[in-house]
């Protein structure tokens, strides 16, 4: 158990020093048509099969120098049907499938790029996709932008961007597929390109770029969750990690992984904090601009968390909301609180007083925080600069729930944000009244669309807050 322990903690060790080490992935390249079967032909006689074939090897070449393996689905000039091709591919236990083609149109006007994937808010009754595929969207569009954007970059093609369309390859898989249409074999100026070689290494090189981006699944317990796209945003912004393959996005959040993800976007224990303390409101500065804007598409979401929510125990946390509050004012007594901003409340003193803890609190040895916790100096440094603070029994519980009401006021009081309040009157939950602890945080997180409640009337202070909740209230904040 400790030894598994250790392993993860060495493991998470890895991804903050090498967060960007390039994986090797497997990749599945699919040169679209073949044999019997053309594809569309060129103005310039070029055959669309002949077309993928050789962009499909050169991807393939450029791939393997860099240390990807790569399986085709065809090597010559044979037909396969496009069932055999996902069957095949399902078998490889591959990262990603890609499959090449060249494009028709009958105006011959028309030229560019474009991608096509799945996506499963704009389901096709008469071509269903297949159950991995429709929790793969966010992978697939991911990649698909990749992929274009390689495609554009390089070989400096017309980007006629994304489309979502229930094409077999793209809908019937196991693993995040696209279609490329590399260019039009019906427009002049791009079967020129097609048909030279030079140009069609260009595109394999873009492809292979944008391929080469992709972070391969790894939260495969996520796939199908409300919260996986951001989930998947702040993964590949190396803010978050999993254990084992999997996010466990409805488990309960620990309050160490709370200051942890604190940590990572509010950089509390970088190295320039000591010199100043007044600079912890830096990052935020830094981040401000970001936060201002929460994305309308995300409210909802909403609705989904509610019924998430439901899942979520929440047996022990009032125990914890209470001691966490009883110890806020038990320090409140002897604090001065000239910051304050509350004005509305002078029987809420627990929100006020941080900032002048930061030289009354000593970082005192916590019964249950050993230096060897994997979030020792993160804990450390938030007792030290006020963020949260210890309980009557001197423990801190860096393994226990956090509960929304304590992310609440423990992500107000980091954010440090003086000038921002919630608008009087919005006490709108049933279950977070005007004089409580948490109530001024809980409410201005509800305004900001940073955190919602569990139902329109309902916040669930003392539930527990899970992995997946975080991740979308970060999500909210910085993108
Ligand atoms: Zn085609």
């Amino acid at each position: 158990m400790e030894k598994c322990k250790h392993t993860v903690i060495f493991l998470m060790i890895l991804f903050v020093i090498f967060p960007n080490y390039a994986q090797a992935l497997k990749v599945v390249l699919d040169a679209g048509h073949g044999g019997k079967d053309p594809g569309a032909l060129g103005v310039n006689g070029l055959k669309e099969k002949d077309v993928n074939l050789d962009i499909s090897f050169k991807v393939k070449n450029i791939l393997e120098e860099r240390g990807h393996e790569v399986v085709l689905t065809r090597e010559n000039d044979t037909y396969i049907s496009l069932q055999d091709r996902v069957k095949l591919t399902n078998q490889q236990n591959a990262d990603l499938f890609v499959s090449i083609h060249a494009n028709a149109h009958h105006d011959p006007s028309i030229k560019g790029s474009l991608v096509i994937y799945y996506n499963n808010q704009y389901p096709d009754k008469d071509y269903p996709a297949s159950t991995a595929m429709s929790v793969l969207t966010p992978y697939s569009k991911t990649l698909a932008q990749s992929v274009l954007n390689g495609l554009i970059t390089e070989a400096e093609t017309k980007d006629l961007g994304l489309m979502s369309k229930a094409v077999y390859v793209a809908r019937m898989g196991s693993i995040p597929s696209i279609l490329v249409e590399t260019a039009f074999l019906s427009n002049e100026e791009d079967a020129a390109r097609l048909f030279d070689e030079s140009e069609r290494q260009k595109m394999a090189i873009g492809i292979a770029n944008g391929i080469e981006t992709f972070e391969p699944i790894t939260f495969w317990d996520a796939l199908d969750h409300w919260a996986i796209t951001s989930i998947i945003r702040l993964q590949d912004n190396d803010l978050i990690f999993g254990y084992n393959n999997s996010y466990e996005p409805n488990r309960s959040l620990t309050r160490a992984e709370f200051l942890a993800m604190m940590d990572r976007i509010f950089y509390f224990t970088s190295d320039k904090a000591p010199e100043d303390e007044q600079t912890t409101q830096d990052p935020h500065d830094n981040l401000s601009d970001e936060q201002q804007t929460p994305t309308t598409e995300e409210n909802t979401e909403s609705t989904q968390e509610n019924n998430l929510e439901e899942e979520t125990e929440s047996s022990e946390e009032s125990d914890v909301s209470d001691q966490e509050k009883n110890n806020h004012e038990q320090n409140n007594t002897n604090t001065d609180s000239n910051e304050t901003n509350d004005e509305e409340s002078t029987s809420d003193n627990t929100s006020e007083s941080d900032s002048n803890q930061q030289t009354k609190v000593e970082t005192k040895d916590f019964k249950d925080l050993s230096t060897d916790h994997w979030a020792f100096k993160i804990i450390h440094e938030a007792v030290n600069n006020g963020y949260i603070l210890g309980y009557p029994d001197e423990t801190i519980r860096p393994n226990e729930p956090i509960s929304r009401a304590e992310v609440s006021v423990i992500f107000n009081r980091i954010w440090n944000e003086n000038e921002t309040e919630a608008t009087e009157a919005t006490f709108l939950y049933e279950d977070v009244s005007e004089g409580k602890w948490y109530a001024e945080s809980v409410y201005l997180l509800k305004e900001l669309s940073l955190l919602n409640g569990i139902t329109e009337t309902k916040f669930g202070p003392e539930r527990n807050m899970t992995r997946a909740e975080l991740a979308v209230m970060v999500d909210r904040f910085l993108y």
